[in-house]
């Protein structure tokens, strides 16, 4: 027997429907390439959505055909998503700090019939354009541009675009299951796989993404998705935020501290996104500018490890709730986030501050697990002691790769994450580091977030990054890369001892070697396989063969 009750596809056009027909007069502020501001809100955003979807009906397009994006977190790309995934269409969002040599490869893999982007990235199209002979037609996110139509003369512009046509259009009727956007994998350990997403998981993600003890979205809510749109998404914020009908301000192009700092009091965001990176940007600004960001009531950071100073910084020094969140690429991307139970609320301060250190319990739809190996045949304990692979399983989880056909999965479906980490009873998981980036000394495993979490909180230190170094004896030594503060002169020593008491002496990394820049990738995490291939043999020159 089915139940009785009304059956609607789970599509991403109701998404928008929704914030159209509930938010209309909700504010989108979003920052231009050239740095000016645009105000518009749900309803308008709507209106330019369906505009261009009628654009893209224009053009000689089949469902699921691929539409690429290389833009900023602006509103005439959230317009676009609309548009896309609203007509049928793939919206295929691409990183644009990838080397041109990896964006062909990505769009001709992808296979895109149009290329939408930002105007900053006119040479970046330029270097390539010969290279993807599958798009045939390219649009500028701007209004008219003399010097950019010079220099790609079968350009067309989208505020021209979009201005003669009608605001009506009827959304495609759609199969939930149907392909909706595609992102690859930013390809920090590896080439990048596209990641193809539904409209039914997008929906769901949306749903469980949003609530309170996820990343707590309401209707009163200004966010600030600092993570790029061609980040997973933004973390799906363009969709819960239309969901939930959540005022948003975009950033644009400039995503350094200061900048951040201005459009937070500014315009009262009450709830940030982003890469850790990108906080301690914020914090080291705001300190400059002895802002208090006072709007701001909690912060999501994710992509990589929270070190337990920045969430300390946050709260102490900004009245911030800073909340922990894992997932990747393949995870939509939300897999876990650190919210307390009521229990926890029993214990001291001190005890509840620790519970928010690791990266958190998953939310309805996705369940965790972690294995003695890769394959999962058998369970690690639960003890939030012992690590193993972790593997997920659920709604919004990838189950192949796009354009590869074997599955992506464990013998008994679930999805390994290519992490190590712990759970605990509750299912709260610790990531303890890459399964890549872990140092295996002496046959022992070195975590290098936890020697990451000790230095960086040091107060002279900016930025740090423990990779392994080839070791004649041991196989493998942590060394630390770091980055001190501008007026600092650290010295080795001194940081070396500042390691001493707060974990095993073996542990302690090797070498401490300072740098004036750490590389980090287009996602803004650190790019620890460019600093294995700069340092990674320093021990063997060392010692003594
Ligand atoms: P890439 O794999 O190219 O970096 P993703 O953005 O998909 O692209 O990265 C996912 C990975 O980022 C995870 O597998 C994990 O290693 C890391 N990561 C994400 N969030 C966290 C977190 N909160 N703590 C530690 N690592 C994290």
């Amino acid at each position: 027997m089915i139940g009785n009750m009304m059956f609607q596809p789970l599509l991403i056009s109701s998404l928008i429907e929704h914030a159209a027909t509930y938010h209309a007069d909700t504010e989108i502020i979003s920052k231009n390439t050239d740095g000016s501001m645009t105000h518009t809100n749900w309803g308008q955003v709507a209106q330019n959505a369906k505009r261009f979807a009628n654009v893209l009906a224009s053009f000689d397009l089949a469902i699921s055909d691929r539409v690429a994006t290389i833009a900023w977190n602006n509103h005439r790309h959230l317009e676009t998503w609309y548009g896309i995934s609203g007509s049928g269409l793939v919206c295929h969002t691409i990183n644009p700090r990838l080397f041109p040599e990896q964006l062909s490869y990505i769009v001709n893999d992808a296979d895109d019939k149009v290329l939408i982007f930002d105007k900053t990235f006119i040479n970046l199209v330029l270097s390539i354009k010969d290279s993807i002979p599958s798009v045939e037609h390219f649009i500028c996110l701007d209004a008219f541009d003399r010097d950019i139509q010079k220099a790609l003369p079968n350009v067309c512009f989208y505020d021209d675009l979009i201005k003669e046509r009608s605001d009506q259009f009827e959304w495609t009727e759609l199969d939930e299951a149907k392909a909706s956007s595609l992102c690859y994998t930013s390809g920090t350990t590896g080439n990048p796989k596209g990641v193809l997403y539904s409209h039914r998981s997008t929906v769901l993600h949306s749903y469980a993404s949003s609530l309170p003890d996820s990343f707590n979205f309401s209707a009163l809510d200004r966010i600030l998705p600092v993570v790029p749109m061609f980040h997973v998404n933004a973390w799906g914020t363009p969709y819960s935020a239309a969901m939930i009908g959540c005022s948003m301000v975009l950033p644009g192009p400039m995503l350094d501290g200061a900048s951040l700092v201005q459009l937070i009091d500014q315009y009262k965001v009450t709830n940030a996104l982003g890469v850790p990176t990108i906080w301690q940007g914020l914090l080291n600004a705001a300190y400059q500018s002895g802002s208090k960001l006072e709007s701001l009531v909690r912060n999501i950071v994710g992509g990589a490890a929270c070190p337990p100073s920045m969430l300390k910084a946050f709260k102490d020094d900004f009245q911030c709730e800073t909340i922990h969140a894992w997932g990747m690429t393949e995870t939509s991307p939300l897999g876990a986030v650190n919210q307390l139970k009521a229990k926890h609320l029993e214990t001291d301060e001190t005890e509840q501050f620790k519970q928010r250190f690791a990266q958190g319990r998953p939310p309805y739809g996705v369940s965790l697990r972690v294995c003695h190996d890769e394959k999962g045949v058998e369970e690690s304990a639960r003890d939030g002691y012992t690590p193993g692979h972790l593997q997920i399983k659920g709604h919004w989880i990838v189950e192949s790769y796009f354009n590869q056909f074997d599955h992506a999965l464990t013998q008994d479906n679930w999805f390994d994450t290519g992490d190590i980490a712990t759970l605990d009873q509750d299912g709260y998981m610790q990531i303890s580091d890459r399964s890549k980036d872990l140092i295996k000394s002496g046959g022992e495993w070195i975590s290098s977030v936890e020697l990451e979490n000790i230095a960086i909180a040091h107060p002279e230190l900016e930025m740090v990054a423990v990779i392994a170094a080839s070791h004649a004896k041991w196989d493998e030594r942590p060394i630390l890369i770091a980055k001190r503060a501008a007026v600092s002169s650290l010295s080795e020593a001194e940081v070396l001892a500042f390691y001493h008491n707060k974990i095993a002496k073996w542990q302690i990394p090797d070498r401490v070697i300072f740098v004036d820049a750490i590389p980090v990738g287009g996602t803004g995490k650190i790019l620890k396989k460019d600093l294995r291939e700069i340092y990674g043999s320093v021990l063997l020159e060392e010692t003594p063969a």
